[in-house]
């Protein structure tokens, strides 16, 4: 089991609940990002490497040290990975990085596939006269996106009415732009899809709630939405993972209409905010079930179950530099057993995410009211 060794681009969050996972299994996973990165921290050997995941050089020195090469980031450079692709495994493909990393082109590719998604225009070097063509095609309001490097809605711009063309050109016009026809949606609901050797297998559908466009809760699984929709969902999600290459989890979200009707949202080549709940609700977590997927290790669809209702909290950053820590020493005290993460991250930014807590209980409704206190007192502290 030990012999193979894993070479990850990004030390994270999610690197570092990837590591928590290999450890586990004694499985030596070598690192490439800065010192003391999250994932180093909780990772002591020789193997790993100091410098940025995005430089071709130190990734093709990484790829030298291991049998397989994977991402807890897909902004990373697609070409190096191309090349040392001959020689080593590179888990998802770098086909499936470099498609997904352009949302663009991503939901072109799905589209292909016939796989729902909104409405997706894109802009070469977008002018007022442009956004006013796209606000008469697919109507207003409509979501400007950045095609790349986006995270945590830092590349969208809600764009309402042609007055806010200025301050969306302003936000997002140096960087390649298209534009999303608005989803109405009711709620959006999330998918873990793991791509292994012989197939796909999909986690539970679970419930997003995002605030200013950053991933808030995660209930697992979604609440008020009928058997038939959990199924769609996660037949979606599966069916859009299978266009993809190579293996490895994807987390898919989705937005539900008011029609019961499903579109993709996006999707990531990677553990996701979304699947943190599998690590206490799952017999296998996201991070164990990426793992077993890239060594070609056995995973059975019976262990992607929930095992109790559960609910995930994101820790994210306020004002003060110990907003996190206050956020989690509260909780711990508040007594109902959730089970906090700290990123090790160090001082926390508005918005930032800094941790997680999860709860479980025999019923949603239980795990509701023992959430409340902690909802009560993040709030408290995020203002
Ligand atoms: P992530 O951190 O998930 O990678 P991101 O920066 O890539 O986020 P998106 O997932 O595109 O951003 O959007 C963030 C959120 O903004 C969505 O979860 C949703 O709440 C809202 N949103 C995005 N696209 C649309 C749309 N077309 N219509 C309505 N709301 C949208
Ligand atoms: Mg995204
Ligand atoms: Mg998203």
């Amino acid at each position: 089991m030990d012999k193979k060794v894993v070479g990850l681009l990004g030390g994270g969050q999610l690197g570092r609940m990837f590591v928590e996972a290999a450890n586990r299994l004694n499985i030596q996973v070598n690192i490439l990002d800065a010192a003391k990165s999250p994932a180093k921290q909780i990772s002591s050997h020789e193997g790993h490497f100091e410098g940025s995941f995005k430089d071709p050089e130190a990734i093709e020195k990484l790829s030298k040290t291991c049998d397989v090469v994977t991402v807890e980031i897909e902004h990373v450079d697609t070409q190096i990975l191309e090349k040392i692709s001959s020689r080593v495994a590179v888990e998802p493909s770098w086909k499936t990085i470099r498609m997904i990393q352009d949302k663009y082109a991503q939901k072109e590719h799905l589209q292909e596939y016939n796989v729902a998604t909104a409405q997706s225009i894109p802009l070469a070097g977008a002018t007022n006269e442009d956004l006013q063509k796209v606000g008469e095609q697919i109507g207003f309001p409509f979501m400007l996106k950045s095609r790349t490097e986006a995270y945590d809605g830092r590349g969208n711009f809600p764009v309402k009415s042609s007055t806010d063309f200025d301050a969306a050109l302003k936000a997002l016009g140096s960087r390649p732009l298209y534009a999303e026809k608005w989803a109405n949606f009711k709620a959006e609901l999330a998918v873990m899809v793991v791509k292994t050797k012989d197939g796909v297998l999909a986690y539970p559908t679970v419930e997003t709630i995002h605030e200013d466009s950053i991933c808030k809760l995660v209930y697992a699984p979604a609440r008020n939405v009928s058997k038939k929709v959990l199924e769609q969902a996660q037949e979606l999600a599966k069916k859009a993972v299978a266009c993809f290459w190579g293996k490895g989890v994807f987390g898919v979200e989705m937005f539900l209409l008011d029609d019961d009707s499903l579109l993709i949202n996006e999707i990531a080549p990677r553990p996701h905010n979304s699947g943190h709940y599998t690590i206490e609700a799952c017999p296998v977590s996201q991070y164990d079930a990426h793992l077993r997927s890239i060594l070609d290790i056995p995973i059975q669809q019976h262990e992607l179950r929930i095992r109790e209702p559960s609910i995930m909290l994101n820790i994210l950053g306020a004002s003060t530099p110990d907003s996190a820590v206050q956020i989690a020493e509260r909780s711990i005290a508040a007594g109902v057993g959730a089970s906090i993460h700290l990123y090790g991250k160090g001082d926390a930014r508005p918005g930032r995410k800094m941790g997680h807590m999860t709860l479980t209980a025999p019923s949603m409704r239980e795990a509701e009211k023992a959430m409340q206190p902690l909802l009560d007192i993040t709030d408290e502290i995020r203002g």
